[in-house]
């Protein structure tokens, strides 16, 4: 039976098979090789997975749920229409998609896979993956670290040895590796990076130049308007060899714009700009010259953009590899991995280093606006190098306090209120003048997402210990059966019927950032399209499909490029 190899990315998840010739990518259900990370409810309360849900973000953001990834192994829950599901689970129902489409794709059932998590992944996080996995009914072989595997898919394995450094710009990741292949081992030292820095920031940063230089407040603009306007940015930005003018709808007034490589630039540069840092504190970190490194490789879907390449051209005076799909490198690696593993050759990789991969923090009172919540103290920064250990002093906000209340959080919010609470812990304090009495919060963080927080009391030596684990190591069985019979009780859709919801989702959308004839047009095709589902003869559906699409098509490429 086969062992399938999967990308679990945050943006977009992909999944392959070993051939005798190959990897073969495995297509979705709609027939392409990318299913994005996201996870909705339609309207009649069925599960949707990938470009289905990730069409209704913004237009149904209460139903749909993307970048969990972000959360794995963290206790965090998000609503999802009137249910709480965490990462873990949302994970499973994008896997347990893939598996379904790899087993309509082989014509036999898929049980096993070899998955790829980012080499910064603590072993919460991995062992988070690696139950998402069991929910959606796959048995983990092995996980792989994605820079691994985009280096196995790049052949490198199969040097004598070498250094490589491995480029990863995401969605909303950017993850810089070096690998040493090393007497049959790939050795991931520290991997350096932006958790907030991806292709969804050039798409924002386009967005607000746009209704900056024509003076329009971005609340001001209803949540299709802004969708339309993110398609269009989004779209742009694939195409940005070819000059292009778009026509802007905006609250009710219409507008031109010239897409330029002059103004792509001015918008891009910063952001690139951040992308450096990463880069050169890894050649810093390892006392490497750019000259040492063997390979540079390009990885994920936002390394398409020509600036990026030639940034990297010129930080390294040559050409980095990018000659595979950059979307399905990581996915590409991992089936290699599996292929050697079926035959008993799998390839080792450790981790030699790891860091923080988010900014751990406690609350401190915002006097300036009470109204928000507290303020994010942050205490250890994202991307520190761990085992480590900071200590930050707070006092009492107020006259007679005899209590300060230490409360955990972890995110990179300005506010504590959008970041994932961990914890909280409370100290006595004696009485005195605001100010007058202070603490001192330590936060220790080890390679296992083990966080330790100790609180001193200055004036009384008096010290308070707690150990959180980021989610306590591993569910009960009661927890994990309690979760299964969850998704299990979640409706899904049977695999024909997506094409249909995507379509009716699509035609949806555009009803919604249309006026007029337009609408009355899109509304239209759509109550025919309805009445022939209604009579459920399949190769009427066929052809009425055909028929809708391509009218869709028309429609958007029409209004928008
Ligand atoms: P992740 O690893 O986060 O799941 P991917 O590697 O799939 O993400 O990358 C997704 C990102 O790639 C998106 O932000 C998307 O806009 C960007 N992207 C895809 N194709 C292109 C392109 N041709 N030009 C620029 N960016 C692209
Ligand atoms: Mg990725």
């Amino acid at each position: 039976m086969a062992i399938i190899g999967i990308d679990l990315g945050t943006t977009n998840s992909a999944c392959g098979v070993w051939k005798p010739q190959g990897v073969e990518l495995i297509p979705n259900r709609l027939g392409e090789v990318l299913t994005p990370s996201v996870v909705g409810l339609d309207d009649s309360g069925e599960i949707i997975v990938g470009r289905t849900a990730r069409q209704r973000l913004i237009h149904h953001s209460d139903k749909t749920v993307a970048a969990f990834k972000r959360l794995m192994g963290t206790g965090h829950r998000v609503g999802l229409g009137t249910q709480l599901f965490t990462a873990t689970e949302l994970s499973s129902l994008v896997l347990r998609s893939l598996k379904e489409d790899a087993e309509a794709h082989l014509g036999e059932p898929v049980e096993e896979a070899v998955i790829s998590v980012p080499a910064y992944f603590n072993d919460n996080q991995r062992q988070a993956t690696k139950q998402a996995a069991e929910l959606a009914g796959l048995t983990v072989r092995r996980l792989i670290n994605e820079p691994t595997a985009a280096a196995m898919a790049y052949g490198l394995h199969q040097n004598q040895e070498g250094l490589f450094l491995i480029l990863d710009l995401g969605g909303g990741t950017f993850d810089v590796s070096l690998l040493e292949f090393f007497e049959g081992v790939m050795e991931v030292h520290a991997s350096a990076g932006d958790n907030f820095l991806g292709g969804e920031d050039f798409v924002e940063a386009m967005i607000n130049d746009v209704l900056a230089s024509r003076d329009i407040p971005r609340d001001s603009l209803p949540a299709s308007v802004l969708q339309n306007l993110y398609l269009q940015m989004e779209g742009a930005k694939r195409k940005l060899g070819t000059p292009q003018t778009l026509t802007l709808d905006l609250n009710g007034q219409s507008f031109t714009h010239e897409v330029t490589p002059e103004w792509f630039a001015r918008i891009a540069t910063p952001l690139l700009l951040r992308a450096k840092h990463p880069i050169e504190r890894t050649l810093r970190d390892a006392d490497l010259h750019p000259g040492k490194v063997d390979e540079v490789v390009l990885v994920g879907g936002s390394t398409r953009l020509a600036s990026f390449r030639s940034m990297v051209g010129k930080m390294f005076g040559r050409l980095p590899s990018c000659h595979l799909d950059p979307d399905t490198v990581v996915a590409l690696g991992a089936t290699i991995q599996a292929g050697l593993l079926a035959r008993g050759e799998g390839l080792d990789d450790v981790v030699l280093t790891d860091v923080c991969p988010y900014t751990l923090g406690t609350g401190i009172i915002n006097e300036d606006n009470p109204s928000l919540g507290d303020y994010f103290l942050p205490i250890i920064e994202r991307n520190s190098v761990v085992p480590i250990s900071v200590e930050r002093r707070l006092s009492t906000a107020s006259d007679g306090q005899t209590r300060i209340t230490v409360k955990v959080y972890q995110g990179e919010n300005r506010l504590v209120e959008k970041n994932v609470q961990l914890g909280e812990m409370e100290v006595q304090v004696p009485k005195g003048a605001r100010g007058q009495e202070s603490v001192t919060v330590r936060y220790s963080y080890d390679m296992n997402g083990l966080l330790e927080v100790d609180v001193t009391v200055t004036s009384t030596g008096k010290t308070y210990h707690k150990l959180i684990e980021h989610s306590p190591g591993g569910l009960s069985e009661e927890e994990k059966a309690h979760s299964r019979e969850r998704l299990a009780s979640l409706k899904f859709h049977p695999r024909d019927g997506e094409e249909n919801r995507a379509l009716l989702a699509r035609a949806d959308r555009l009803f919604e950032s249309n006026l007029g004839e337009r609408r009355e047009r899109i509304a239209d095709l759509m109550g025919d399209f309805e009445q022939v589902l209604d009579r459920q003869n399949p190769l009427d559906i066929a052809r009425a499909q055909k028929t809708f699409r391509e009218a869709l098509d028309f429609l958007e490429s029409e209004s928008w490029f």
